[in-house]
């Protein structure tokens, strides 16, 4: 508690009292109560709220972490929380204790219910998300007090539900570790073996790494760029995932990167520009993504170079506000928010984040829980492919999706008026399967016949589907 609250003292002063009212309730409520450790209840409360803090959490954010559990354990109820704190916090630990069931592989009514509830919990308010986040991830680092099949089971309901949940929310920090984490209970000896690997391969780099990063520093020390660099290294399952791609272990440039963080935009522009002077780059291994951010907000220049000994390192060049938004995501947001956090979070994500959108359309769609768990879990929790329009806006789709998934994910006249789709100055045929960084445009005439019956078995998205549907009954009608 005491690290708590000295953190909380350093970002947000006028937190701390509240915080330590919420921490009184909590404990006061929880007392008696044992974790499976054997540790207080209280500690578990606590760890949540810590996590929070660490991602600069606003006040009513921090005490429902703390107060989480206590709607479900205790006597406490929605109205006494807002009688002790205010509407928000009640609202968010209602919220939170709401999604605290479910699962995508149970049949059962009720499960599907929770997990319908706990993916759109984002489009109410994505703090929900976030302190449930935290709750898993506290409960994922003591699993090893829960018996072999409650393992396997939180280790696949976390891979399924929340990995991706943190990633759509940007929150890579979180996602890391929960990645790895479940990866442990659900392979043990991959686990453990490419940790070895990964850690011979760290021992045999740091040297290289450091001299990068004294150099560099040095380097932008002479020209006042204020910066700060980190060596990064990937998490164990990510390598995991690299190496089952087929990819070998000394082709991941990324296993250990080095992370630049400047000022300004200008100074990351500047920097690439003296790391390529010091260190030639591989030329097909730049990605610009500040001017073309991810779909999750994910900004950075990332180039691969040639270091010392002959090594090939990956440099990521960012903003330190980039950075925040790079490990916590949406959550960055709650920092700048005096007074309405979850304004300005919802907004973000209405902006910003195509997931977001997808999310609202599914929830609008479908009213049965089990085909709208289904089709969050085969469309938008799958791997996705990136492509180009011809404005350079980058657009999301499933993996497999075609030109016609494209043409109605713009719009709904695109897909209807479709005569043909050209794909990196190719025409291609309507099923062609499109590819990451594919540049498509969609050929469209006002006079075209419209939408042709049998598009809706080519189309891979349910969003296609239905239009093309709906545009064939209406004609028939
Ligand atoms: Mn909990």
């Amino acid at each position: 508690m005491d690290d708590l609250i000295s953190l909380v003292q350093r970002y947000s002063p006028e937190s701390v009292d509240t915080v330590k009212k919420a921490y009184k309730v909590a404990e006061q409520l929880h007392r008696g109560q044992k974790r499976q450790s054997g540790e207080d209840y209280i500690v578990h409360p606590v760890s949540v709220a810590y996590i929070l803090a660490e991602m600069h959490a606003d006040c009513d954010t921090l005490c429902a972490g703390l107060l989480h559990d206590t709607i479900e354990d205790t006597n406490l109820t929605k109205e006494d929380i807002k009688e002790m704190f205010n509407e928000n916090v009640a609202n968010l630990v209602d919220g939170v204790t709401k999604i605290s069931k479910m699962n995508f592989s149970s049949k059962s009514a009720q499960n599907l219910a929770n997990t319908r509830k706990i993916i759109t919990g984002i489009t109410d308010d994505v703090r929900i998300i976030i302190i449930k986040l935290a709750d898993r991830l506290h409960n994922m680092r003591t699993l090893q007090f829960k018996s072999p099949f409650k393992q396997k089971e939180n280790a696949i309901e976390t891979m399924e539900i929340f990995v991706p949940l943190a990633y759509y929310i940007g929150a890579y920090r979180i996602k890391s570790e929960l990645e790895d984490l479940s990866f442990q209970y659900l392979l043990p000896d991959d686990y453990k073996r490419i940790s070895e690997q990964k850690e011979k391969v760290e021992y045999e780099s740091k040297s290289t790494l450091e001299e990068m990063l004294l150099t560099i520093k040095g380097f932008l020390e002479d020209k006042d760029i204020p910066n700060e660099i980190k060596i990064r290294t990937k998490n164990i399952y990510g390598i995991y995932k690299r190496l089952s791609d087929g990819g070998r272990l000394s082709d991941i440039h990324d296993l250990l990167a080095l992370k630049v963080m400047v000022d300004e935009i200008e100074n990351c522009y500047r920097t690439l520009g003296y790391v390529h002077k010091l260190y030639h780059p591989i030329n097909n291994r730049f990605k610009d993504y500040i001017c073309n951010p991810k779909t999750n907000m994910y900004q950075s220049l990332h180039t691969t170079v040639f270091g010392p000994d002959d090594r090939l390192v990956q440099t990521q060049i960012r903003t330190f506000d980039m950075d925040k938004v790079a490990s916590h995501g949406l959550a960055t947001y709650w920092d700048v928010a005096k007074g309405d956090a979850r304004e300005i979070m919802q907004e973000n994500l209405r902006s910003k984040c195509q997931f977001f959108n997808s999310l609202v359309e599914f929830n609008s769609m479908f009213g049965d829980n089990s085909e709208f768990v289904s089709k969050v879990k085969n469309e938008l929790f799958t791997d996705r492919v990136y492509v180009y329009t011809t404005k350079g806006e980058i657009v999301e789709l499933p993996k497999g999706a075609n030109p016609i998934d494209f043409a109605y994910k713009i719009h709904t006249d695109v897909g209807n008026n479709m005569v043909a789709a050209v794909v990196n100055d190719d025409n291609v045929p309507l099923d062609y399967v499109l590819r990451n960084n594919d540049r498509v445009r969609i050929l469209t005439d006002e006079l075209a016949t419209g939408a042709k019956p049998e598009w809706e078995d080519l189309a891979k998205t349910t969003y296609a589907k239905r239009r093309i549907r709906e545009f064939t009954r209406q004609k028939k009608s």
